[in-house]
């Protein structure tokens, strides 16, 4: 009976770790894709992922605040 605990439990923490291991493959995929995709901020050059940036008339900002400062800055 203690040998059928035994293998359960190492069954578990195969499996555990196994989706340790996947999380974290997927997780640096994620990063990898966003360094290709580094955008500029217009307003103070701050490099982001381009799916964090916000972006107006082509430009891309890091913030909500940048793009509207760069807006002011405009007119
Ligand atoms: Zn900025």
């Amino acid at each position: 009976m203690r040998l059928l605990f035994f293998i359960l439990f190492v069954l578990l923490a195969y499996l555990f770790l196994r989706k340790l291991l996947k999380d974290y493959q997927s997780g640096r995929k994620i990063q990898e894709t966003d360094t290709r995709h580094m955008v500029r901020c217009a307003y103070c050059g701050v490099f982001l992922p381009e799916g964090e940036a916000l972006t107006e008339d082509s430009d891309n900002f890091c913030c909500r605040e940048h793009r509207e400062l760069a807006k002011r800055d405009k007119n």
